[in-house]
Parts: structure tokens; sequence; C-alpha cells
């Protein structure tokens, strides 16, 4: 990032850090959670993400936190054909990784609006370490394809004013769940207000979210996080 005072000189560059592989936990059949050992001089704040170099090829990953741990946590959705995704589904304990960062604004802004956070899929990862970071009294929407993808439901639902799964199929569905998309849920049960948002998933979801927050809740802050 430049810096307010380096402008017209080169961009100072992006520390380069190597961790290895200490973990891997499986959610589901197709999403798990890594460790990293991290290394000593890194710190992030909740709701960063980390850029992870392999072959030539770079992809970012919400850091999951806690943010104090002596370890970095990702929860990462393994992609059919996906290389990154595919690697660090088999990669063997021990395995040497490299990454950039800490990147990213996605972070906690505290302000007397409410703040509603919507998510899809691997999208709830950042909104998992504002909440193990402390931040309390918000409205989470998750949406998912399937009951097991609710990841970390149990402690986002401890921690969150109201927690919302959100699933377009009825199957295993828990009683709290909605049935449709966020945006859906968003429509249907926000009471017309002033609210910051915070967005973190597909960039078509938020695309609509932010369209849907034009027209009914004008004068909202928005933050968002494509992930692809
Ligand atoms: C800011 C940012 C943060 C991100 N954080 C995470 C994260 O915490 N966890 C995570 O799993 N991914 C995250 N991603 C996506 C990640 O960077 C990779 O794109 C993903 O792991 C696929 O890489 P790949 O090389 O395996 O497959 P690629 O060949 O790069 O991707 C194949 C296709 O899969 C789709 N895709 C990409 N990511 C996802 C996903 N998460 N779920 C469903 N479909 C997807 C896209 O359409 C993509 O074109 C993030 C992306 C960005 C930009």
């Amino acid at each position: 990032m430049e810096s307010l005072t380096g402008r017209g000189q080169p961009p100072t560059p992006t520390p380069a850090w190597t961790a290895r592989l200490a973990a891997r936990r499986w959610l589901t059949p197709g999403t798990f959670e890594i460790a990293l050992e991290r290394p000593a001089a890194f710190r992030f704040t909740p709701g960063q993400r980390i850029r992870l170099g392999l072959g030539g090829a770079t992809r970012d990953y919400s850091l999951l936190g806690p943010a104090d741990h002596p370890r970095l946590h990702l929860c990462i959705r393994r992609l059919a054909g996906g290389p990154v995704s595919t690697f660090l589904a088999e990669a063997p304990p021990e395995t040497t990784l490299h990454f950039d960062g800490p990147l990213g604004y996605f972070v906690w802004r505290p302000s007397p609006r409410p703040a509603v956070w919507l998510a899809t899929g691997t999208g709830v990862a950042p909104f998992v370490a504002l909440a193990r970071a402390g931040v309390r009294g918000f409205r989470l929407a998750h949406g998912v394809r399937a009951v097991d993808e609710l990841y970390y439901a149990e402690e986002l639902r401890a921690a969150a004013a109201l927690y919302v799964p959100c699933l377009t199929t009825a199957a295993g569905a828990p009683p709290d769940a909605f049935r449709g998309r966020v945006t859906e849920w968003a429509v249907a049960s926000l009471a017309p207000g002033i609210y910051d948002f915070y967005l973190c998933g597909r960039g078509e979801m938020i695309r609509d979210a932010t369209r849907i927050i034009d027209a009914g809740f004008a004068g909202s802050r928005v933050f968002s996080e494509i992930f692809f």
C-alpha cells in the first residue's frame, strides 16, 4: 500500500511471509480449515486476509482469527479443478507456504448504526474473525446451499443478536432458517432504517444487496469483500 507521504514513489513491497502447514480439519466433504504456524512478527486486524502464492498463482484467503492465536486459520472450499484450493486440500503437514499480507479493509468500524452482516458460503470467514475479536450485537444472515455448509454456526449464533441461516431448500434446515437468499431475507425482515451493512462472498450477492440497500435503506454504509 502506498503511504500518503510516499506519493510519487514506488509503493512499498508487501512483506512476504513463510509458514508451515500445521493442521487440516474437514468441516464438510468439500470445505476444510487449515492452520499455519504463524510467523512471530505477523499481525493482522480481524477481517483482513492473506494472499497465498503457489507456482506463480496467487489466491486470497480471509483469516478466521483469533488475531492473537499462535496459528493462522483459514476456511477454504475445495473447488473441482481449482489448482490452489486443491493443493491446500491435499498438501501434507509441514508443507511450506508463502504469503503476503495482511491485506484489505474489511474490518470492524464501530458506529451507532445497527450492523447487518450478509455472507455466502466461505464468505462467513471474516465475520468469524470479527466475532472472535469480541464484536457483538450484529445481525448475520448466512446463505448456503446445504445445511452442513453453515460453518461456525453455533459460535456465530452465540455471538450474534440475530443469526439467520438462509437456505433455498428445506432439507435439514434448522428451525430458525430462512427459506431463500440472504438478499431476500434482508428485504423480508429488515425494518426500514439506516444500517451498517457488511457484505462478503459471491459478487452476485454483493451486487444484488447493494441495489437493495440503495433502494430501501438509503443513508446506510456498505462495506464489502468479493470472493469471486
Ligand atoms: C478477497 C478474497 C478473499 C477470499 N477468501 C476466501 C476464503 O476465505 N475461503 C475460500 O475458500 N476462498 C476465498 N477466496 C477465493 C480464493 O481466493 C480462490 O479464488 C479459491 O480458493 C479458488 O482458487 P483455485 O485456484 O482453487 O480455483 P480457481 O481456478 O481460481 O477458481 C475456480 C472458480 O471457482 C469459483 N470460486 C472461487 N472461490 C470460490 C469459493 N470460495 N466458493 C465457491 N466458488 C468459488 C470462481 O468462479 C472461480 O472462477 C477469496 C477471494 C478473494 C478475492
